[in-house]
């Protein structure tokens, strides 16, 4: 009888000899949170669509970033939703902007935790777009530059130890980078939102933050879905313009996308952000009993690090860290 030379299961068949093999791991130390910080004292707002996930003012905040830090979690990153909008986003660059306020509250508190910031004027626009608008409908590429600038840098002022622009304008890394050269802040990096899809993945996010445009969408700006190739040129500019964090979002619907990369950058540090509407769908599916949360939430997140991703966004991040403590699953 004939068998086969080649026999995988001889080294499947117990987990001494799984745990030889693996090829990717999974560690906290991959892992960033991301929050939500509005104004007020004492606000706890649970979002509707992502359960487990708030609304913090910043006294709350920096509680849940203490937790993240005692579950061994490197990094957050903050979004802020200020009290008031307008055309110009300028609560996004005020010296006492919620995210200005917030950073200078987890620093003096937490020092240890890296915070980094989004850079972005849809949560500070009246009209929700993510640069300011021109006549007609169309967001000004150019004009909104040095209002993201000014954002980081007043970022960088507040305390933040990475900043990372999302607005997808043409053009930002650079504007940024110069910025906050001039203002002689070299050592921070940015960590640039570089190949960002227009997505149906972030129907919650508009729900977290309160960022939904008024009118229109961000096809304008954020990638087509049907490309791929398009992100090598994406990640090439802002390579070029001084990115030092590379990024594709959302994750698993661009695991390929994530893949090709990796193979393309192989040297530059590359996150993925595991979006709301990843978060909400797992935590939909477990709700109702239908899928194992903690063995889903931690296979998908090994999935990133096996597509290329060195870092992950992920609104799982404190449930995955405390996973991870308590050891491996038997499943
Ligand atoms: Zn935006």
């Amino acid at each position: 009888m004939l068998f086969p030379d080649y026999r995988p299961r001889r080294m499947r068949r117990n987990e001494a000899f799984r745990r030889m093999i693996r090829e990717t791991r999974l560690s906290t130390d991959d892992l960033i949170l991301p929050l939500f910080v509005v104004g007020g004292k004492g606000v706890r707002n649970p979002i509707p669509s992502m359960p487990g996930q708030y609304q913090l003012s910043v006294d709350n905040l920096v509680k849940t970033a203490r937790e993240a830090g005692e579950r061994d979690i490197p990094a957050i990153l903050i979004f802020g939703l200020p009290d008031k909008k307008d055309p110009l986003g300028t609560g996004a660059y005020a010296k006492d902007g919620i995210i200005q306020k917030a950073l200078r509250e987890l620093k003096n508190r937490l020092p240890g935790m890296m915070v980094i910031t989004d850079v972005c004027l849809c949560e500070y626009t009246d009209h929700g777009h993510c640069g300011l608008l021109g006549e007609g409908d169309g967001i000004l590429n150019d004009a909104s530059l040095p209002r993201l600038a000014e954002t980081a840098v007043s970022h960088a002022r507040a305390g933040a130890d990475v900043v990372a622009p999302s607005a997808m304008m043409d053009g930002q890394v650079a504007a940024i980078r110069s910025a906050l050269d001039e203002a002689g802040f070299q050592g921070t990096p940015v960590m640039s939102y570089s190949a960002k899809y227009a997505s149906a993945w972030y129907g919650p996010f508009r729900d977290a933050a309160d960022g939904a445009p008024s009118s229109g969408d961000r096809t304008s700006h954020q990638m087509d879905p049907g490309n791929a190739r398009e992100a090598s040129l994406e990640h090439q500019a802002d390579v070029a313009e001084g990115a030092d964090i590379l990024m594709v979002k959302p994750g698993l619907a661009y695991l390929d996308v994530l893949a090709r990369t990796r193979d393309e950058f192989p040297a530059h540090p590359l996150a993925v952000y595991n979006v709301s509407g990843e978060y909400a769908m797992v935590k939909a599916g477990a709700g109702q009993g239908w899928i194992d949360e903690r063995s889903v939430v931690l296979e998908t997140l090994l999935a990133f690090r096996r597509a290329g991703a060195d870092i992950i966004l992920t609104y799982h991040a404190l449930d995955a860290a405390a996973w991870l403590a308590s050891g491996p699953t038997s499943s």
